[in-house]
């Protein structure tokens, strides 16, 4: 996965994309990460890459040439027109099934808006989608850009050392993850559940999925509709929603 981001600040997307697990990727080629300084591509005195905006108003707009004059240079020299993703408020909201969708790309540039945006002609011209981190507004695009670049590689194979913890994390099967527990197996009197030191893996399997059934149900039942449970597991949900039903409210 090559991930290429155009940006008015490179060093903030490389700084905060080189350390650990994401780092580690990096160095071992697993992913490649490039900064596009859009400033590079100005025309303006000064290196100017933002006017005011038409119509008046607050702020700052970035231009649409630098930008695009950016993202065109990057073509030729891939030769390809890889997607264009828009960090966005207006945006769709980032979740794990569009993280997975998007790892299947070879090459991913992400555009990151400063100031008020970019101008819309800039965005008509080159954008393929257009994603938000949620709904609040952040000061640029990087910090989306990150989350989202953290987020698919993660996905991306040989990037974890165990492929298969990427598989049994909150948001695989619309379901969130299970307790997780290490040693000691007694902290301030409290024990690790007991099915987990059985060493009888179908049952802590059984176990690890009612546990995140009912953790769903908790804290993101807006998840379960869409979950991917077998015929037990949907007689267990079902059970347990009846109970919760049953239950006096406090
Ligand atoms: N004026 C814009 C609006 O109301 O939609 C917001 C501009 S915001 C201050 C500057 C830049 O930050 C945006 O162009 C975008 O790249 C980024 N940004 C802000 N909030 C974001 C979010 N929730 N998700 C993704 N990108 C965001």
């Amino acid at each position: 996965m090559n991930y290429h981001v155009l940006t008015l600040f490179p060093e903030m997307v490389l700084e905060g994309l080189n350390t650990s697990i994401i780092g580690r990727a990096a160095a071992a080629g697993k992913i490649s990460i490039e900064a596009v300084n859009i400033r590079d591509y100005t025309k303006e005195k000064h290196g100017h890459v933002d006017d005011a905006p038409y119509g008046g108003g607050a702020g700052m707009v970035m231009q649409a040439a630098p930008v695009c004059d950016a993202y065109e240079a990057l073509c030729d020299r891939l030769g390809k027109r890889p997607r264009v993703l828009y960090m966005t408020p207006q945006g769709q909201v980032f979740n794990q099934k569009i993280a997975e969708e998007l790892a299947k790309e070879e090459d991913l540039v992400f555009l990151c808006g400063h100031y008020e945006g970019i101008d819309e002609r800039a965005l008509e011209l080159i954008v393929t989608d257009y994603l938000s981190v949620g709904d609040y507004v952040l000061t640029g695009g990087e910090l989306p850009a990150m989350v989202m670049i953290d987020c698919i590689s993660r996905l991306v194979p040989g990037v974890l050392n165990n492929d298969a913890s990427a598989e049994e994390e909150s948001f695989h099967d619309n379901l969130l993850e299970y307790p997780q527990y290490t040693r000691p197996e007694e902290y301030r009197g409290m024990k690790v559940p007991e099915v987990l030191l059985s060493g009888h893996h179908k049952k802590i399997y059984e176990w690890r999925r009612q546990q995140s059934i009912i953790r769903t149900l908790e804290r993101r039942p807006d998840l379960l509709a869409e979950a991917n449970l077998d015929k037990k597991e949907k007689k267990f949900l079902e059970e347990l929603m009846r109970e919760r039903a049953e239950e006096p409210a406090p």
